[in-house]
């Protein structure tokens, strides 16, 4: 069985075509700056990388080269689109409407459209992929994995906010989470390095990157995590704020006029590890600039760090105990000074790591830097967001 999955952006459109016997990746690729100007696809297939240089005013036309390029007589992997036997699309915000993955119908498209200002420059996005697909691919089963899927498991205290309940429940203003299918994955690859059930296990999962979120799985479920109502929430990031006292954000706006819009719109986008440091949001610019001296990229990194200890330290309360800490993604797969400082001084909980071992180079594969005597095994694990999206995508078929 062979599925092709979809992760529809503001203006780029990935793709992983992936074998399921084996779960190996048939070809993968991007397209980038779709609905703008000097649009491209790259795609990577047979050992090999292929751009193609077109105008892509739309995803539409970015599905159809992407199937192009899938069925190509020289970089082509399949002889046609009948080989593929389903689409999994990632979907960031579910609201309530949705819970699991669900397949693709004319009633859930409509839901879809009602809940897409939950996340306005995601699932507008991944609806037009969806249409896109169907468009290029009529009748092919094609199945909606949302990145707040694991969350759901949450207790009530825990994913609710403290207003009127009466909002709640009109409204479905609570914490959802994101990263869900990142969170899942590297916390089940942890408890097979292991060797133990995921119920026997008490995890933080840190997907530190561009956007952070940290997760405590408790028994292979999401117990809390560190987003909310959108990932906005948590610590901070590479231009996210995190978690702001929301009486600071309006005398802010006030100051500088700026309506709600602009004053999220400057949360989102102008503040975290890029407004800190007036360096940059990428933390290999921060690394480079601290260690050159600059004390507001040092600052950023240490506030980052410090924020991170503090959700370890809150979800190993929330679980009675932590047995493994996994970092992943951007951040967490590769900035060893992020991953020292957050484990720094944390003995009391029986963690320690390994700081040779943690300086090694990223080679792709699990890496174990528990520290000798630590009790707290700490892990780093690639993640494979769309490895879960085309397993969930099967399993709901
Ligand atoms: P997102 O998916 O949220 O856009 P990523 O998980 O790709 O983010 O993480 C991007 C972050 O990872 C950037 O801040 C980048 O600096 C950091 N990073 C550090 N080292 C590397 C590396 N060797 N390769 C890729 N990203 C890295």
């Amino acid at each position: 069985m062979k599925v092709l999955v979809i992760n529809s952006g503001s203006s780029s459109l990935k793709y992983q075509l992936i074998d399921m016997e084996t779960e190996g990746v048939i070809a993968k690729g991007n397209c980038e700056r779709t609905g703008i100007d000097k649009s491209k696809l790259t795609h990577k297939a047979k050992g090999l990388e292929v751009v193609v240089e077109k105008d892509m005013p739309d995803h539409n036309v970015a599905v159809s080269l992407v199937l192009k390029a899938l069925t190509d007589a020289q970089h082509g992997v399949i002889s046609s689109m009948d080989e593929i036997d389903a689409v999994g699309h990632r979907v960031v915000a579910s609201g309530e409407a949705f819970k699991k993955p669900t397949l693709v119908t004319e009633e859930t498209m409509i839901t879809m459209e009602e809940i897409k200002d939950l996340a306005p420059l995601h699932n507008p996005a991944a609806i037009v992929g969806v249409k896109a697909c169907q468009a290029a691919m009529p009748g092919k089963p094609m199945v909606l994995v949302f990145d707040t899927g694991f969350h759901f498991t949450m207790p009530d205290y825990a994913y609710m906010y403290a207003i009127d309940y009466n909002h709640y429940e009109q409204y479905k203003i609570r914490r959802y989470g994101a990263h869900g299918t990142s969170h899942k994955f590297v916390s089940q690859e942890a408890a097979k390095y292991l060797g133990k059930k995921p119920e026997e296990l008490k995890i933080v999962t840190c997907h530190l990157g561009n956007g952070s979120s940290i997760t405590a799985v408790d028994g292979g479920k999401c117990v809390d995590t560190s987003m909310g109502f959108t990932p906005l929430a948590g610590v901070p990031m590479g231009t996210r704020s995190g978690d702001i006292d929301f009486a600071a954000a309006e005398y802010l706006a006030k100051k500088e006029g700026m309506d709600v819009s602009a004053a999220l719109n400057y949360l989102n986008k102008k503040c975290g590890m890029l407004g800190i440091s007036g360096v940059s949001s990428d933390f290999r610019d921060l690394t480079a600039a601290a260690d050159n001296g600059n004390d507001r990229a040092r600052l950023a990194l240490d506030m980052f760090s410090y924020a991170c200890k503090k959700y370890v330290g809150a979800y190993a309360a929330a679980m009675n105990g932590v047995d493994c800490i996994v970092f992943t993604a951007g951040v967490g797969e590769n900035t060893s000074c992020v991953r020292e400082a957050i484990c720094e001084n944390m003995q009391y909980m029986g963690l320690e790591i390994d700081k040779e071992k943690n300086l090694e180079k990223n080679n792709g594969a699990i890496r174990d830097i528990t520290g000798k005597n630590s009790k707290v095994k700490v892990l780093i694990i690639p993640t494979n967001e769309e490895l879960v999206i085309a397993r969930e995508t099967v399993e709901l078929l």
